[in-house]
């Protein structure tokens, strides 16, 4: 399958049927596997053969749409988790431990921000945060001697900043580390982060993969470029034995098509057991099959709101990357030469009231946290996720009162923009 184009993965990866056999993928929904001997089980456990016995570890059906992830993305291994959240953490904690650093983006969705800030500080992983638009120098500086990974987003939420893969991958090799690249908001269909450098890529399928607010999920793939054995004295779990299972070195074992992905499974998915059901495997594959053609229609609106606000006498700024005006637009033409997403953000003038009046005479947007399905939302994080800070902190924090952060769905953009208009008139 996998010299078929993105837009028949889409569609087809991940699951061939056999004769007779179901056209959609199955719902396996078991915890268990049932064997004819302990010594066909023991086999399982030891990683000798392979075959399901648990599905906290592995199950059938989820296998089935990480694998169609694995092809939209170039990647050779992949498996699903509970939430973006839970695929962020494994990502990174495959690697740096208690004692370890990570270099990360400061552009990066704030859950992942508190995740490695506050969550991981505590349990002995220290982080140096760098702006996406550091130069190589400042980038070289981060680095320390324990520095295990470098993380960033593709884009990223709710900044919309554009992250330099490239730059970013240089760096991480240069230091023997691997560069994990958050791709939830570009999606395979814009961006294939691996063919710049990125080794590993984790998404949070809530968002477009999902595409219809059904079902919270994430995903890890692997590029199967990252040698793990030259850098082995820097990346000891993956390079030597690993006594809680069975004295396995992972590196020797699986390769390196194999071996991050499966400690990955083997270690924290069994610890922590943040698996995705088969149920909501099911939900995420049904998405995966339109994403191709939802990605165009969300990047076409999200393109033509963002043009109509531009210019708009009542819009202080507009931020999205497929404006000729934005930042981020050279950048934007190198990574995602194909449209970028739906999320657009933009400054009202009149501050915190005015986007209150705004958001609230929408008629088609709701006012929801979410981003990226198919029914156009939107969010003040002012008023909302920010509004602990004062009017100086926002600014500081690259999020002014008036900001608003609109994800354009589905509808016709004819009708978003009429509504947008309608509701700027109110303000
Ligand atoms: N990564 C990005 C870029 C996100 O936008 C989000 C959530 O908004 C996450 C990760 C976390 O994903 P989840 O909500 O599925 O845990």
């Amino acid at each position: 399958m996998a010299d078929f184009t993105r837009d028949t993965l889409c569609v087809q990866g991940g699951y061939t049927p056999g004769n007779g056999e179901p056209r959609q993928i199955p719902i396996v929904q078991s915890t268990t596997f049932k064997y004819a001997t302990g010594e066909d089980m023991a086999k399982l456990f030891d990683l000798e053969a392979s075959g399901y016995f648990y599905s906290r570890l592995q199950n059938p059906t989820c296998d089935m749409v990480a694998a169609k992830i694995a092809a939209l993305e170039g990647g050779t291994a992949a498996m699903l988790t509970s939430s973006g959240q839970a695929a962020n953490f494994f990502a990174m904690f495959n690697i740096a431990g208690c004692g370890d650093h990570i270099v990360a983006s400061s552009s990066i969705y704030g859950g992942t921000f508190n995740l490695i800030s506050v969550t991981m500080a505590k349990m002995g992983v220290q982080a140096t945060f760098v702006s996406p638009d550091c130069t190589e120098e400042e980038l070289e500086a981060a680095f320390r001697e324990n520095t295990k990974c470098v993380f960033g987003e593709t884009i990223a939420n709710p900044a919309l900043t554009v992250l330099d893969i490239e730059k970013f991958a240089k760096a991480a090799h240069a230091h023997g580390v691997p560069l994990i690249v958050d791709n939830t908001f570009a999606t395979p269909i814009g961006c294939r982060p691996f063919e710049w450098g990125a080794d590993i890529v984790t998404h949070s399928t809530t968002k477009y993969m999902d595409g219809h607010g059904v079902a919270l999920g994430g995903a890890i793939v692997d590029s199967g470029r990252f040698d793990w054995m030259a850098h082995a004295e820097k990346l000891p779990g993956l390079c030597t034995p690993d006594e809680s299972y069975h004295g396995i070195t992972y590196a020797e074992k699986f390769g390196m098509a194999g071996a991050f992905i499966t400690k990955c499974t083997s270690q924290l998915m069994r610890d922590f057991g943040s698996m995705q059901s088969p149920q909501n495997a099911f939900y995420l594959n049904m998405g995966l099959e339109s994403l191709h053609v939802r990605m165009a229609r969300h990047c076409e609106n999200g393109q033509a709101v963002a043009e109509f606000l531009e210019a708009h006498p009542k819009i202080e700024k507009v931020h999205y990357c497929g404006l000729k005006s934005d930042k981020y637009h050279a950048m934007a033409e190198k990574y995602l030469p194909n449209g970028s997403c739906g999320v657009v953000s933009f400054e009202i003038r009149g501050g915190r009231e005015a986007a209150g009046v705004f958001m609230e005479s929408l008629r088609l947007a709701a006012i929801e946290t979410h981003v990226a399905d198919a029914r156009t939302c939107c969010l003040n994080p002012a008023s909302t996720t920010h509004r602990q800070m004062n009017d100086e902190q926002l600014i500081a924090a690259g999020v002014p009162a008036g900001l608003v952060r609109m994800s354009c769905g589905l509808e016709s953009k004819e009708d978003l923009i009429a509504d947008i208009a309608q509701a700027l008139e109110k303000v």
